[in-house]
């Protein structure tokens, strides 16, 4: 089975773990756990980082003695929206400090302040039918370093990446029941 722990400090913490274990239906002795402290992240195969307030989740990472941990952390990641500001080594706002997981330089609310949310169908490298993305104050990658593999690209930006066993998304897989990019990540962490 595969271990997926979510970090829970801040945002939709509950729907990727909801998702997670959807996702995991089918691997028996599979498991999808909460990680607030370091103990949390011990045997994990792969660890989510939610959407939700990339500053206050840094500042709560920081509290928590989360910070080299997690910059340590060798399985798998799948960040989505906060998650990929995070993942990042270069962002645009001195309150986040980077995790420096994903060679890539990252904008916070790259769609502009008025538009809240919005939804698109995303090609996505290696899906064969589009993906409908729920864009929430997303961010999008402006950059990307040697490595990284640019999954999906609109004009506002890069907004799917994987760079080895970690994924980052600027929308919400964890949201809306379609879990192939899910299936994806669980596929390449081959465990
Ligand atoms: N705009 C938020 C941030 O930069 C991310 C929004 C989200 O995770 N839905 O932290």
């Amino acid at each position: 089975g595969v271990k997926v722990g979510v970090l829970a400090l801040q945002g939709d913490v509950a729907e990727h773990i909801t998702a997670f274990r959807e996702a995991l239906t089918d691997r028996p002795g599979s498991s999808v756990v909460p990680v607030r402290r370091v103990a949390d992240l011990g045997d994990l195969d792969a660890l989510a980082i939610p959407g939700g307030e990339s500053t206050t989740i840094s500042r709560l990472i920081e509290k928590n003695g989360l910070y080299e941990p997690i910059a340590g952390f060798e399985g798998g990641i799948f960040a989505t929206c906060a998650g990929m500001v995070l993942l990042a080594d270069r962002v645009d706002d001195p309150r986040v400090r980077p995790l420096s997981l994903i060679p890539m330089h990252v904008a916070r609310n790259a769609f502009g302040r008025q538009v809240d949310s919005r939804e698109a169908m995303l090609d996505v490298a290696g899906l064969a039918e589009p993906f409908r993305a729920v864009f929430i104050r997303a961010p999008a990658a402006t950059e990307v370093g040697p490595g990284v593999e640019v999954l999906a690209r609109i004009p506002e930006g890069i907004v799917a990446v994987r760079h080895g066993r970690k994924m980052a998304f600027a929308f919400h897989p964890e949201l809306g029941g379609d879990l192939r990019l899910h299936r994806m990540f669980l596929e390449n962490l081959r465990v």
